[in-house]
C-alpha cells in the first residue's frame, strides 16, 4: 500500500504509530530509512512483555508493547498495555538516530490465535496471501477441532483466471499457498479456493476469523 501511495502521489510516505491513551500520533515514526519507526524514548519508556504472563522479555523479542509516559501531564500512564504485538530493534539506524526502532505491528494480543500451541496472527496470513499472485485481498480463517487437533482452514478468494483454470493448475496453486503458509507460520493449513466475490465484505475492521473450536 505504501509503494502504491508513494508512486501515485510522487511522495515519500512515512509510517507513524500512536494511540490516544498515550498521546495520539507521535509515539514512534519512520525516518527516511524506513527500517522501523523510531520510538521517542525521551518521552516514553517502552517494554516488550509476554502477553500471557506479563513477564518482560529480553531485547529483540516479539511480544506486547507496554508504554510508560515520562512527560505527559495530568494523565500519566504507567506501564500501559497497548495490546500491540511488535519487537524493538536497538541497533543504531543508518540515519544516525539511536532511538529504538519499533517494527511493524504483527497484530493485537487479543487477535492472537493459538493453533496447535503456536501463536498465529491473522495479519501474518494476510501478508503471505497478499504476496501471492492470483489471491484477491479477501480471505477467511476457519478453525475447527478434530479430535484433539486444531485444524486451520484458509478460504481464499482467487482471481477468475485461477478459479476457472484446469484442476491441475488449481491444485498446484493450492499446494504453493499451503507450503508458504506452513513455512512462515510453522503450522499446517488447508487452503480452499472460493469464487471471486463470494466471501462476506465488512466495513472497517473485517471479521475474518471463525473459531468453531470448543474450549
Ligand atoms: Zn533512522
Amino acid at each position: 500500500m505504501r509503494k502504491e501511495i508513494e508512486s501515485r502521489l510522487c511522495i515519500s510516505a512515512t509510517d507513524n504509530y500512536g494511540l490516544s491513551e498515550i498521546i495520539g500520533p507521535g509515539v514512534a515514526g519512520d525516518c527516511e530509512c524506513k527500517r522501523g519507526m523510531h520510538l521517542f524514548e525521551d518521552a516514553f519508556i517502552p517494554e516488550i512483555i509476554n502477553p500471557d504472563t506479563g513477564e518482560v522479555l529480553p531485547r529483540g523479542s516479539v511480544g506486547e508493547l507496554v508504554l510508560t509516559t515520562l512527560t505527559k501531564e495530568a494523565f500519566p500512564m504507567i506501564r500501559y498495555r497497548t495490546r500491540d504485538i511488535t519487537s524493538l530493534e536497538y541497533e543504531k539506524c543508518d540515519c544516525g538516530r539511536t532511538l529504538a526502532r519499533m517494527m511493524k505491528t504483527m497484530g493485537r494480543s487479543d487477535d492472537m490465535l493459538i493453533i496447535k500451541g503456536v501463536n498465529v496472527f491473522p495479519s501474518q496470513i494476510e501478508e503471505i496471501l497478499f504476496a501471492i499472485e492470483g489471491c484477491e485481498p479477501h480471505y477467511q480463517l476457519v478453525l475447527e477441532r478434530e479430535g484433539d487437533t486444531d485444524v486451520l482452514i484458509v478460504r481464499i478468494e482467487v482471481t477468475e483466471n485461477i478459479f476457472f483454470d484446469e484442476m491441475k493448475r488449481q491444485k498446484s496453486f493450492v499446494e504453493q499457498v499451503e507450503r508458504k503458509l506452513h513455512s512462515v507460520l510453522g503450522v499446517s493449513a488447508s487452503v480452499k479456493l472460493v469464487e471471486p466475490s463470494s466471501l462476506p465484505r465488512h466495513e472497517g475492521k473485517a471479521v475474518r476469523v471463525i473459531d468453531n473450536r470448543k474450549r
